[in-house]
């Protein structure tokens, strides 16, 4: 395991090493920098795909490749599979009355008893039977996960995405593979890789607002019913939360979500989302830090005063608050096809159709003064339902790397429709069988057509 690789470096791996060797600095630096020495890391080449975070694209990703026949290792930061579903305290799965994974999922959640409503479309469930089934799901199909464990560095050898550096308390490890899969939602291996990307409104932000998402525990679920959100068809969506948003304003708070949102997980814990994190960038560290703990102190602020005006609110309090602050807009890498505005409007299809988004464009207020106003708009933009070709999961700039999530090839409009987790899933899905397929078959992932996937798709699922 000790050869050695020169690599291309495509960018310098951001972060400390937590390696336990001390190391003395040689050579000079740059006043203001420091010169990190090269050194040895233990190489693994043991996968045919690599999945980089494992939010609900990255597991998506990850088990549907294994299914297909591939040796699969899937990384994750956090202490959970799942990201937003989890880790961030989501709560709430859109667009995803799809066939494939998504269904499965959703059977298998109902199954658990961690399901709630009836509605295919817009399901309720709770993040921490969602963990265990994604532990369980993985574990059938044979990957190989490993959380704590962040991706920090990517190296190619000429065009081709050739081998990525993780960090943890292991230290750092390189890790080789023919194909790469980035979910890492804020497009982390892409650019490591040097991809060109995209962020926010135009080439770099305005962001769509963070929002940390919390578990409360109240002492009656049914006296709140009013202000809970239902997303059952035959049910009035948007009264409950007006009418929450009304409480707020009772207990001497106007939130900066000004569509505040109350959904029931189980008997009488309930989730809520009613904060806004404006303008921050979900890859500086000391912003993410200081939204997190600004919402935080925001979200115990307005759960406080709630508890008490009393009467229904009587024992409210907050149980838990997200490990991660929910991040909309992340880097959107360049990819072979850029999903866009047009597509939206006109209802695009596609031979390589990966997927029939039809969630409408939510973009939140991208300032404070905007949420006065309205927390989310849609730029007057109908959605028809349209495709996401396989090309816009294929990276444009490197080869061997594909995209699954929302950091895939798309605009800012378009990712405002398409981010919700029940394309996640479907791209995750598509993009694991491609590059299971050429990893196996020694080509590049735009070099397997699409039609190859779809069968590989109806086989796992008959297994
Ligand atoms: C506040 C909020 C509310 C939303 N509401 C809804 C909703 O109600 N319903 C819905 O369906 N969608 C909703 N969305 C959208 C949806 O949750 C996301 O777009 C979706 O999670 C995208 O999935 P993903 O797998 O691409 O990214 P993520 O869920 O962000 O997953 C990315 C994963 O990668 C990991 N990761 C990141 N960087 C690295 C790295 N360098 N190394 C290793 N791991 C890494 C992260 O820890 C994470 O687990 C919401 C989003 C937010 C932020």
């Amino acid at each position: 395991m000790n050869r050695r690789h020169f690599f291309r470096s495509s960018l310098v791996a951001a972060g400390s090493s937590a390696a336990a060797l001390p190391i003395t600095a040689a050579g000079s630096s740059k006043p203001g920098t420091f010169a990190e020495p090269a050194r040895e890391l233990q190489l693994v080449e043991d996968a045919d795909v690599i999945v980089c975070g494992a939010g609900p694209a990255g597991v998506s990703a990850a088990i549907s490749a294994a299914r297909t026949g591939a040796r699969v290792r899937l990384f994750e930061w956090r202490g959970c599979l799942g990201g937003v579903w989890t880790a961030g305290l989501l709560g709430y799965l859109l667009d995803f009355n799809k066939p494939g994974f998504a269904k499965e999922i959703a059977t298998r959640l109902a199954e658990r008893d961690v399901r709630r409503g009836t509605s295919a479309t817009s399901i309720c469930y709770e993040p921490e039977g969602m963990k265990l089934l994604l532990e369980d799901m993985c574990a059938e199909a044979g990957v190989k996960f490993q959380l704590h464990t962040r991706v920090a560095a990517a190296y190619l050898e000429g065009r081709r995405l050739a081998t990525l550096v993780t960090e943890s308390k292991s230290g750092r490890q390189a890790w080789r593979a023919p194909v790469f899969i980035d979910t890492t939602g804020d497009g982390d291996l892409g650019a490591l890789a040097g991809c060109d990307f995209e962020i926010g409104e135009a080439k770099d932000c305005p962001c769509q607002p963070m929002s940390l998402n919390a578990l409360l525990v109240v002492k009656d679920a049914a006296a709140l019913k009013q202000f809970i959100h239902v997303s059952d068809p035959d049910k009035t969506v948007g009264e409950s939360k007006k009418a929450f948003l009304r409480e707020i304003g009772r207990a001497g708070h106007f939130p900066s979500y000004s569509g505040p949102t109350l959904w029931q997980v189980r008997d009488n814990l309930l989730l809520v989302m009613m904060n806004h994190e404006f303008g921050v960038k979900p890859f500086d560290a000391a912003q993410v830090t200081e939204a997190t703990v600004h919402a935080r102190a925001e979200l115990n602020k307005i759960v406080n005063s709630l508890r008490k005006l009393g009467g229904p609110w009587e024992g409210i309090q907050i149980a838990v608050t997200a490990e991660q602050i929910g991040v909309r807009d992340g880097r959107r890498i360049a990819g072979r096809f850029v999903v866009s505005k047009g597509d939206l409007v006109t209802g695009v299809r596609h031979e390589d159709a990966v997927v029939r988004a039809t969630f409408g464009v939510d973009i939140h207020a991208l300032s404070a003064e905007h949420n006065k106003k309205a927390a989310t708009e849609d730029k007057g933009i109908k959605v028809k339902p349209y495709d996401i070709p396989l090309r816009a999961l294929i990276a444009k700039d490197v080869d061997g790397l594909m995209m699954a999530g929302r950091c895939i090839s798309g605009d800012f409009i378009a990712h405002a429709s398409y981010r919700v987790t029940g394309n996640a899933v479907a791209m995750g899905e598509a993009a694991g069988v491609v590059a299971a397929l050429a990893a196996r078959s020694k080509r590049l992932p735009q070099d397997v057509p699409w039609s190859e996937g779809v069968d590989a798709l109806k086989k796992n699922a008959k297994a």
